[in-house]
């Protein structure tokens, strides 16, 4: 591992004024939002695909571009998720060239907020924090809560009342302070806001963002490394802040000047929402980069219901400026897709998992996704978390008696 950092400076991504390494967020003159900036001259003299290859599998190989200054110490298992190709459903959806980037199988919790959690407390502990906390819609709640226990940071968790009891259960058990709030995730996140101003807390998602938001792009980084080092045509993303697709467009443009990969023309960034919350895929799909808030979400892609998403404006850019499109999916769509992927492919993804496989299919079928060209869908979640929406839909056979000719009867 390389000793020295080449992690500049935080930046606005709006007026491009400079701040140091620090727990900050926000522009003090204009209100933009911060990013880190990185030495890349110095990196490419560092980083070579030799010198990835022979490191460990795991989202650290990427360390040079993740933004911290030491050695990493939290999640260090996390990352480096299998790409498969994906023939089955590819024929099912009428595409020849389909592959899933599966963080279904995450370490330690099974999403890819795995990966900004190990950026962000390993950054934490850089800064001093002995408390992290997070607002959450459920996956950043699990994994901010296991990956704490585990560096024996104390932890706040924060949730809207209402998610799916596998997501809850699955912070519980680590043992965190968890907050259950009467209201939307965007409630939740204004009161992390307020409480972030108040304690000396790492809120991983709110004062130390601009660090937890560099982690997504290791989801992209091996999306092309595991493709044989190129970029893919078409990826389609799930999108709850828009973060994570915004990150993965920053992945394929840093390894492009990086000359890491070949430029093989541009990769249209797709966004994947749930119709009952889904205001970057409208904006797109209206043609402008504002976003509307949706007051009171309706999905049961839970884990995507963010009605007034902090990256909205820059996915919708980032998707327009590929040549990409959008799609939001109603609640039937989802549970088609997520059976579709599990009788295809033998994965079981949770509700944005499905999100992104009707959003493909749509997109598909629309000739937006060409049949031909190489598209990665990002499945990002466990469908073992979300099985309230499943159980209409998969009705229980009746039991039998255990005689061979009751068994006959049913065959
Ligand atoms: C959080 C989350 C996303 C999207 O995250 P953003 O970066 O906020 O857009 C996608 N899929 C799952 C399963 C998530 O938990
Ligand atoms: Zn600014």
């Amino acid at each position: 591992m390389s000793p020295v950092s080449f992690v500049q400076a935080l930046q606005c991504k709006e007026c491009k004024k400079q701040y140091p390494k620090e727990a900050l967020h926000v522009c003090e003159d204009c209100f933009g939002p911060l990013e880190v900036a990185y030495d890349y001259e110095g990196i490419k003299r560092v980083l070579s695909r030799e010198v990835i290859e022979k490191r460990a599998e795991s989202l650290w190989r990427y360390r040079e571009l993740l933004p911290i200054d030491g050695e990493p110490t939290v999640g260090l298992n996390a990352g480096y998720t299998p790409l498969l190709r994906a023939r089955r459903l590819g024929e099912a959806l009428g595409h020849k060239n389909l592959w899933i980037k599966n963080d279904a199988v995450s370490c330690p919790t099974l999403s890819f907020k795995d990966r900004v959690v190990a950026v962000a407390l390993t950054k934490a502990k850089e800064l001093g924090f002995d408390t992290v906390a997070c607002a959450s819609t459920g996956n950043l709640g699990n994994s901010t809560a296991a990956n704490a226990a585990q560096a024996g940071l104390r932890c706040y968790v924060l949730i809207p009342h209402d998610l799916e009891s596998g997501k809850v259960l699955g912070t519980l058990v680590y043992a965190p302070h968890l907050v259950r709030v009467n209201g939307t995730y965007d409630d939740v996140n204004r009161l992390c806001s307020e409480i972030a101003d108040r304690h000396r807390w790492a809120f991983v998602n709110v004062n130390i963002r601009p660090y937890y938001a560099e982690g997504s792009k290791s989801y992209g980084y091996e999306i092309q490394e595991q493709l044989g080092w190129r970029t893919p045509a078409h990826v389609v993303v799930p999108m709850a802040s828009g973060s994570l697709l915004t990150k993965i467009g920053k992945s394929i443009e840093e390894f492009v000047k990086l000359g890491l990969v070949e430029a093989r023309g541009t990769t249209r960034l797709h966004g994947a929402q749930a119709a009952g919350c889904g205001p970057i895929a409208e904006a797109v799909l209206a043609g402008r980069d504002a976003i509307r808030p949706v007051k009171k979400p309706n999905t049961i892609a839970k884990s995507l219901a963010i009605g007034n998403p902090a990256d909205g404006p820059y996915a919708a850019q980032a998707i327009r400026a590929s040549g990409g499109s959008a799609a939001a999916v109603s609640d039937e769509e989802i549970i088609e897709g997520i059976k579709l992927l599990a009788s295809t492919e033998g994965i079981f993804t949770e509700t944005a998992g499905g999100v992104t496989i009707a959003t493909a299919r749509r997109l598909i079928a629309e000739g937006k996704i060409p049949a031909d060209e190489e598209t990665v869908l990002c499945i990002t979640g466990n469908g073992l978390k979300t099985q309230e929406p499943l159980v209409d839909a998969l009705p229980l056979p009746p039991p039998i008696a255990p005689r061979i000719d009751e068994f006959e009867k049913v065959l």
